[in-house]
């Protein structure tokens, strides 16, 4: 059905369903329409509205007090859609070791079998729209790999980890807005704020979530599932609001609601040099049918396993040039007055002031994601056609990083307060030596292979690494089997609170090296089967 806004609601509007899933993003809306396939009623309550609102993008403001977030810059969109409505669309699965216990994660061992997880990322990879089939084996793309690029991967010690884009990354609330509204089971209602969760007087479960509008007007609305898809940060908060009956928080007899936050910072850092003729085809992204891939470089498992080394990968990027700090300047305010006039901000489909608030969405701006995508596929064979002088070619590497477990890495809430008066989240966030050990680890061995091979050589990183976050907010209401170290079962659903589940990346026990929304989106569809399973 039509999304319907609080502010048109009728007063006499019984808000109550067999599931209620609050928030509509990735998360939320694969949970609303996976239910409803299975022949169950949703109320999807969204807080954002089906445009950007500065007003209600601020409830989403953290104060941090640890590692800096980016600034002028949105980690996550509180809009119908959610966070995809500007994510770059980078889809990676997660490697078996991922899930397992390991020397640098010792406490990070996923409650699920790597087999169930393997099973579920094709339906995953088509919601989002990836290139087809065996795409995410990098068997696929070694085939085309050059031979510097065969040479680089001959010993095993380095591994390649594969990424894949679509076409065009997935835009839920536009791509599936049909969907949506076709269904007679889903009900949906935007600018509905859940500010916390009121628990029955027996305990244990959830009679309603509560909700404000900016107006100042509160509501209830009833599920007899409660699913939270509010993000990373978000899902927490809702948790630590609900005090109720136990001033801890829902469901944090452990104490553990959120801690042990993670992202993958994410650096330039350290540069290599290649041999004149040394070409890179697969270790740079390049357009293939149906998308984009691009290899990276990990450590071997093995090797990682016995060094106790995080899951780091890095890839290799066009090195800028010594002027690229002005270039890049200018170019974003190009950036800033086409998003103003709306240009490339509704090819987009990013609107209004709060992307021309955003320099560094700049990166989508890219042939890929302004051309036909046969078109970028034709230039970018022509280009690599071309006759080219050997001379050799300088790439900087961009490190992407798994963080260990810490406690300390973590959301509370804050003294200060947003527009609905409720506490804002006060951010934590750790970065670790081992994730510099890791990364040391990683450029090391490839100035290793590099000389061996004699393709080229390494400049490593000279100051310490400065970090960016990647906007992938991770750990906060872990998973497990044991309710003293984790806060979801491992359905997702909340160990002290019978029908209250929980969705997204918060429920990661670790972060493992892969970005996290395709995972995001196949425990989605695992557990509204779960949940369409119990008789509600
Ligand atoms: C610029 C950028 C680029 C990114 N690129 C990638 C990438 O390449 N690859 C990748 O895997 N990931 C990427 N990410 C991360 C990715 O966007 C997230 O992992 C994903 O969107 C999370 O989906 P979600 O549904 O769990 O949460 P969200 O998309 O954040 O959805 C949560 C929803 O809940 C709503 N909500 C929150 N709180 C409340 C409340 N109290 N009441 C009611 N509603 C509420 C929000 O409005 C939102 O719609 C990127 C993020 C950013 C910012």
């Amino acid at each position: 059905m039509k999304p319907v806004d609080v502010a048109e609601l009728d007063p006499a509007a019984e808000l109550a369903a067999e599931a209620v899933v609050v928030g509509a993003g990735a998360a939320g809306i694969t949970i609303a329409l996976e239910l409803a396939r299975l022949g169950r009623e949703v109320l999807l309550i969204e807080g954002g509205r089906t445009a950007p609102d500065p007003e209600i993008q601020a409830l989403h403001e953290l104060d941090c007090v640890g590692y800096p977030m980016r600034p002028n810059y949105l980690p996550r969109l509180r809009q119908f859609g959610g966070t995809c409505n500007l994510w770059a669309g980078r889809a990676m699965r997660l490697a078996p070791e991922d899930l397992a216990a390991r020397p640098a994660v010792p406490e990070g061992a996923w409650p699920i079998a790597w087999d169930e997880l393997e099973a579920l990322y094709p339906e995953a990879e088509r919601i989002l729209g990836l290139p087809g089939p065996g795409a995410f084996a990098a068997e696929t793309w070694l085939g085309r790999a050059s031979p510097a690029e065969r040479a680089l991967l001959a010993s095993g010690r380095l591994v390649p980890t594969v990424s894949l884009w679509a076409v065009r990354p997935r835009r839920f609330a536009r791509d599936f807005a049909d969907e949506l509204r076709r269904s007679p089971r889903i009900r949906i209602l935007t600018g509905g704020q859940a500010i916390g969760l009121r628990e029955a007087a027996e305990g244990r479960r959830v009679e309603a979530v509560r909700l404000r509008t900016l107006e100042g007007r509160d509501l209830e609305a009833r599920g007899r599932a409660v699913v939270l898809a509010c993000g990373g940060l978000e899902n927490a908060r809702l948790l630590l609001l609900s005090t109720d009956r136990r001033p801890e928080g829902l469901g944090n007899g452990s104490g553990l609601v959120g801690r042990f936050f993670m992202d993958h910072p994410r650096a330039v850092w350290g540069r290599v040099e290649l041999a004149p003729g040394a070409l890179l085809r697969v270790l740079r992204g390049r357009p293939v049918p149906g998308g984009k891939v691009q290899l990276g470089l990990a450590v071997a498992p093995a090797i990682r396993a016995e060094r106790g080394l995080l899951h780091h990968y890095l890839t290799l990027e066009s090195e800028q040039s010594s002027y690229a700090r002005e270039q890049y300047d200018v170019a974003v305010q190009v950036a800033k007055r086409l998003l103003r006039r709306g240009h490339v901000g509704a090819r987009l489909d990013l609107r209004g002031a709060l992307a021309s608030r955003t320099p560094d969405l700049l990166y989508l701006l890219t042939p890929k994601e302004i051309l036909p995508h046969w078109a970028y596929r034709l230039l970018w064979s022509v280009r690599e056609g071309l006759p080219r002088r050997p001379r050799p070619q300088r790439y900087v590497l961009v490190h992407f990083c798994e963080q260990p477990l810490d406690p300390s890495s973590r959301v509370t809430l804050s003294d200060r307060r947003d527009a609905l008066g409720v506490p804002m989240l006060r951010l934590d966030w750790r970065i670790q030596p081992e994730v510099v050990r890791g990364m040391e680890a990683l450029a090391n061995l490839l100035g290793e292979e590099l000389e061996r091979t004699g393709l080229g050589r390494l400049a490593p990183g000279r100051d310490e690494p400065r970090f960016t976050d990647a906007s992938h907010h991770m750990g906060t209401t872990r998973m497990g089997t044991d309710p003293r170290r984790s806060v979801v079962d491992p359905w997702g659903r909340v160990h002290e609170v019978a029908n209250l589940w929980l969705a997204g990346s918060s429920t990661f026990p670790s972060g493992g090296h892969a970005n996290p929304t395709l995972t995001i989106v196949a425990l989605a569809l695992r557990q509204a089967r779960r949940i369409a399973s119990f008789s509600l």
